[in-house]
């Protein structure tokens, strides 16, 4: 086989259709953000950054940046290796308490990214307990999806945000066989938040476990910035509660916060948690001060809602085509992909404005989108500045302007040719789509490219 033309060729595949993907290469400017410097092919240029996931700044706060030199100047670079030989630093004991104690659990357990404690903890719990069945949001992530096919244990799908459908899943089983009930509190690509509640109550009728992925919750919602379970007041009815240190914290790494026994447990037998360097002591240290500030200040929360609904009036008033969620994630739906990054690349070109376009797999073929993410520390100027350019493009493009259309059908309205729940094979081809990467894998697509929420974890 001529290995590098195969390459070759599935890239220029990914080209015709538009998708390739293309990084900007960007320098984050200390203090400034969202402000950045773009290398381009045509130089150096200033812009102005809108798909960040350091949703709130904190990868530039002042307490994570001196919490991270004070820890780098005490402690060295690395972590010297793994958590067993050598490699637990105090900073690791100190953020895996201030994590127990944000999410009201007994324990916490840190990983090197958001992706690895999906994977690493659902892998091994669903492999461990005998007989085990996982019953998963038909939405989530790729990380949960490769994590439970590793463990090779039956699963079962159930339809978006649907507690009624989650217990058509489960009403068949066998009482004393262990179950994992597994879903998202903010959907990153549609950012609809799910019922937790009620989806509790099903699980809680069937005795099976709750798994949640507050990866993109964690620091932004509720008084302490437990994610949206604290908010509700149901941190106590989930079994296990995952989140990231790379999002709203700023830094890197993931966790899972839940018993003593079953982190113990996770401790002992991952192999993705065992067999690999622990986190540098200095990032260690930088989230501990995010996660500590966060907890007691609520000033970035409230000042980013505010940022987030003049963004959305401002779209509505132009009538630019948009989701309309509970959350703080703000899609512009394009639905095309060569379109979608003709308006990205006309948006740094010419407006010196940052939009990462997003594509299949990460959402699926017919929904591409611009996936804006505001921060608190966007100013109006920015903002006034984003809806210029955009109704400036719309204008020049004769893009069709709509009211926004609400989130919480998603499967039902941004996949109007394929049908809600029904994805061609031969579409799909052997990449499997994350966000509805679960019916992928139904349909016998194995071979899945690891696709990836790429805005969040790219
Ligand atoms: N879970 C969800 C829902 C995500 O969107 C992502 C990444 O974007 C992850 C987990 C992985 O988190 P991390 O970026 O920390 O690896």
């Amino acid at each position: 086989m001529n290995y590098d033309a195969f390459f070759l060729g599935q890239l220029d595949g990914l080209r015709r259709e538009g998708r390739y993907r293309v990084f900007a290469d960007l320098e984050r400017a200390r203090g400034a953000f969202p402000k950045a410097v773009f290398h381009g092919p045509d130089g150096v240029k200033d812009v102005t950054v809108w798909c960040s996931n350091d949703y709130l700044g904190m990868g530039q706060h002042p307490k994570v940046l001196s919490a991270m030199h004070a820890a780098l100047d005490s402690a060295g670079a690395g972590a010297g290796g793994t958590r067993n030989i050598s490699g637990t630093s105090h900073h690791h004991v100190l953020l895996e308490r201030e994590l127990a104690d944000l999410h009201h659990k007994e324990s916490a357990l840190l990983f090197t990214s958001g992706y690895v404690s999906n994977w690493a903890t659902l892998g091994t719990l669903a492999a461990g307990m005998p007989n085990c069945i996982v019953i998963s949001d038909e939405g989530n992530h790729a990380s949960m999806i490769e994590g439970v096919r590793h463990s090779r244990v039956e699963k079962r799908i159930f339809a978006h945000n649907d507690p009624r459908d989650l217990e058509r899943c489960l009403a068949d089983l066998d009482p004393d066989r262990p179950k994992i009930v597994m879903f998202e509190s903010v959907y990153s690509m549609d950012g609809d938040i799910a019922p937790i509640a009620e989806l509790c109550d099903v699980a809680d009728k069937y005795g099976a476990m709750t798994y949640l992925d507050e990866v993109h919750a964690v620091g932004m919602y509720g008084p302490r910035g437990g994610g949206i379970a604290e908010r509700e007041g149901l941190s106590h009815r989930l079994t296990v509660i995952e989140g990231t240190l790379a999002k709203a914290y700023g830094v890197l790494g993931g966790y899972i916060a839940a018993s003593e026994a079953l982190c113990d447990y996770v401790r002992s037998f991952s192999s993705g948690f065992i067999f690999t360097t622990a986190l540098p002591p200095a990032l260690a240290a930088g989230a501990c001060a995010a996660v500590s500030h966060l907890k007691s200040s609520s000033e970035e929360r409230a000042r980013h809602q505010d940022r987030v609904a003049r963004l959305r009036a401002g779209l509505d008033r132009l009538r630019i085509p948009h989701l309309d969620n509970p959350s703080h994630i703000v899609p512009v739906m394009v639905r095309d992909p060569v379109r979608c990054k003709e308006i990205s690349d006309r948006l740094m070109d010419e407006c010196g404005v940052y939009i990462q376009p997003i594509n299949y797999p990460t959402v699926p073929r017919g929904a591409e989108r611009l996936r804006i993410t505001p921060s608190p520390l966007h100013s109006d100027d920015d903002i006034d500045h984003l809806l210029a350019s955009l109704d400036a493009i719309w204008t020049a493009l004769d893009a069709p302007r709509e009211a926004a259309v609400d989130a919480r059908h998603p499967l039902a309205q941004l996949c109007p040719v394929a049908g809600p729940l029904r994805m061609d094979p031969a579409d799909v081809g052997v990449d499997s789509c994350p966000w509805v990467g679960e019916r992928a894998s139904e349909a016998g697509l194995q071979h899945a490219a690891p696709a990836s929420d790429e805005t969040a974890s790219a």
